[in-house]
């Protein structure tokens, strides 16, 4: 297998915005009035509720303070993602769904206040960090996605050499390719992974673990391996019609989206299968980008989505429709979509979680020209057992310091994610990634 040579600087690309972002920064003005207003907590709520525990009362006092420098090193200190996590963290259900001042409904706005001091450093060109004493050790990370990421900038700052092996061309994984741009840039997405890649990380990228080069190449040449490869894409409906032309796969989607490359029309009806937060950037990305009317179809009720409430309410904003308790059973069309085919679904209503069942003689018909599936996403089985790792339903098997059941082999981010156990957010890949980065430093202690 042949190895690629590594790229130096990440290459920006030109991208379309899909329309205004979401959330604008704060003015100067209101970043002293929400800095003023944070009552410094003893033993602070926000910063327990945080997964990488920023002390987040520490980086508002500096703030209020005019020390943004200092700020901005509290936040990406404790958080490699700390760009990022200031514009996609679900911060109600995290640190200002801590907040004290919650109980009147006013938190103080810790992610636009995050984003303020990274923005300092960012627009500045301030360099915040420097590698640890060369340690002689050799690290290789599979995927440069905010797990990988996050593990190589802290094993730069142990003193180890790392590696990136990233199949893709740019790093940072979805927060670059899936994240719609409207929420996340690109250009803070390139520069928080270019952060790390100053610190001295070698990064090997078009290069896929398991096709170009393989794992037993890694367990030879490194003294440790961190699988970061996150999930896979998303699984097939499995009903009829779905090899037509204008079936899309919601990663794809919103990839093509914010590369700016073509869709093709996507006529005046979409449909989007899915309720979670890649239906609704899939939905919203497909209204941004000219369709007349989009529409979510679940089998479930609204209670049930697992989209995040202010992501549901930004998308009924965007003048998205919704049928719940229905489900495709037939694409229909010659060459291109033209229509499927749904059947009404219902929870049994007998004790306990129940999967949706279909009314027999419900069918009905929707004249749609797109479909996006967004159903969930595919695990990396073939990369894992070609690692020699064990999984429990494709999630690969970690202990509490995210070692798999291979000897100098860990993982960490969305490959770890299993529902009930672990979410599958950026701000617990970062939180993961320094996990692991702990863990394999204790491992190579010996040579310090
Ligand atoms: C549409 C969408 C919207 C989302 N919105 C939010 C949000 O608002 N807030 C939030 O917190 N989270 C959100 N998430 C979830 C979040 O993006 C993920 O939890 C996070 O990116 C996980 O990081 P990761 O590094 O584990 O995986 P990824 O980001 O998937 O990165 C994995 C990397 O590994 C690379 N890779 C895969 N296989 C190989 C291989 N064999 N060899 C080399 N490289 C490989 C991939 O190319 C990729 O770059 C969203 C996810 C999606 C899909
Ligand atoms: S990283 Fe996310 S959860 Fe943590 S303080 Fe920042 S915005 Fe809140």
């Amino acid at each position: 297998m042949a190895t690629l040579e590594p790229v130096g600087a990440l290459a920006l690309p030109e991208v379309p915005q899909l329309g205004e972002p979401i959330h604008k920064p704060l003015s100067d003005l209101e970043v002293k009035l929400e800095a003023n207003r944070c009552l410094y907590c003893y033993d602070a709520p926000c910063m327990r509720a945080c997964p990488t525990h920023i002390d987040v009362a520490s980086f508002i006092g500096k703030i209020a303070t005019g020390n943004l420098k200092g700020s901005a090193r509290v936040i990406l200190e404790a958080n490699p993602l700390g760009a990022s996590c200031a514009r996609v963290c679900p911060t109600e259900e995290l640190c200002e769904g801590a907040c004290v001042y919650k109980k009147d409904d006013t938190p103080i706005r810790i992610g636009d206040l995050q984003r303020y001091a990274v923005d300092y450093v960012r627009n500045n060109g301030i360099d915040l960090f420097t590698p640890g004493r060369p340690s002689g050790r050799r690290v290789a990370v599979v995927g440069g996605g905010p797990a990988g990421l996050s593990a190589a900038r802290d094993l730069r700052l142990f003193g180890h050499a790392v590696t990136i092996f990233e199949a893709r061309e740019q790093l940072n994984g979805l927060n670059t390719y899936g994240i719609v741009p409207f929420r996340l840039d690109y250009d803070v997405a390139l520069w928080e992974a270019q952060q790390v890649v100053n610190l001295g990380v070698e990064v090997r990228a078009k290069t896929q673990i398991g096709v170009d080069v393989s794992f037993e190449t890694l367990s030879q040449d490194f003294d440790a391996v961190i699988v970061a490869c996150g999930m896979g894409n998303v699984p097939k409906l499995g009903i009829p019609g779905e090899n037509l032309s204008g079936v899309w796969d919601a990663l794809d989607f919103i990839q093509r989206a914010k590369l700016g490359k073509s869709l093709g029309n996507l006529g005046n009806h979409v449909a989007v299968i899915g309720a979670g937060n890649t239906a609704i950037d899939a939905l919203t990305c497909a209204k941004r980008l000219g369709a007349e009317r989009v529409t979510m179809y679940y089998r479930r009720g609204e209670d049930q989505m697992t989209a995040y409430e202010f992501e549901y309410e930004f998308a009924k904003q965007e003048g998205i429709e919704f049928r719940f308790f229905c489900a495709p059973v037939k694409i229909v069309g010659e060459g291109h979509v033209s229509a499927v085919e749904f059947v009404r679904t219902e929870i049994p209503k007998s004790a306990g979680k129940q999967s949706p069942i279909q009314v027999a003689g419900s069918e009905f018909v929707e004249m749609v020209e797109t479909v996006i599936r967004a159903i969930g996403q595919t695990r990396l089985r073939d990369v894992f057992s070609a690692a020699g790792i064990e999984t429990v339903d494709g999630v690969v098997k970690v202990d509490e310091q995210l070692r798999t059941t291979r000897e100098g082999v860990w993982a960490a981010g969305d490959c770890i994610f299993a529902k009930g156990m672990r979410e599958a957010m950026v701000v617990e890949a970062a939180e993961q990634g320094k996990i692991v980065a702990r863990s394999v430093d204790a491992f190579l202690g010996a040579a310090h």
